[in-house]
């Protein structure tokens, strides 16, 4: 039997409830790191210390399942590793990211607005414009303008009814 959905070599779930190993991917989708650029940030983030044993040996997991890849440079007459997600890693954090933002939805829907006249969920970018003396939200300029048509139309129907030229 053909699977119809993507195996990945990860259990979801475990994945996203590992807060370390899911800052890892965090770290990782953001660009090419080290494992000590890893570290760094979850101190300067959470002030907490994340142990190289926590990193390392989950890099090296990802590398053997082909989700990231390294490189190595000499700094300093010191070799340093870059990691790098592969197109397979990208496609595994954006799976698991679009899993989290579900099961954390709540959490998210105080960054959302919602567009006063087409109800689309606004992420970034919310057009804003007071009408009537309140702030609204739009998605974008056209939806307050068509809401602002709307509402003449409704409020004050004379003045937005077609004119009948006199033939
Ligand atoms: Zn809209």
């Amino acid at each position: 039997m053909r699977r119809m959905t993507r195996k990945y070599s990860f259990n979801m779930t475990e994945l996203v409830s590992d807060f370390n190993r899911f800052h890892i991917l965090t770290m990782l989708y953001q660009g090419p790191t080290h494992g000590y650029q890893i570290i760094n940030q979850y101190k300067h983030n959470f002030k907490k210390e994340l142990s190289p044993s926590a990193v390392y040996p989950f890099l090296h997991q990802l590398e053997e399942k082909h989700y990231i890849k390294h490189t190595t440079t000499v700094n300093e007459s010191k070799l340093r590793n870059t990691f790098e997600l592969t197109p397979t890693g990208q496609a595994l954090c954006r799976n698991l990211f679009r899993y989290f933002t579900e099961i954390h939805s709540t959490a998210f829907k105080i960054l959302l607005h919602t567009c006063t006249h087409c109800n689309s969920q606004i992420y970034k970018g919310t057009y804003h414009e007071i009408i009537n003396g309140t702030k609204k939200p739009f998605c974008c300029i056209h939806c307050a303008n068509t809401y602002k048509q709307s509402i003449i139309t409704t409020t004050t129907n004379t003045t937005t009814q077609p004119i009948h030229q006199p033939t």
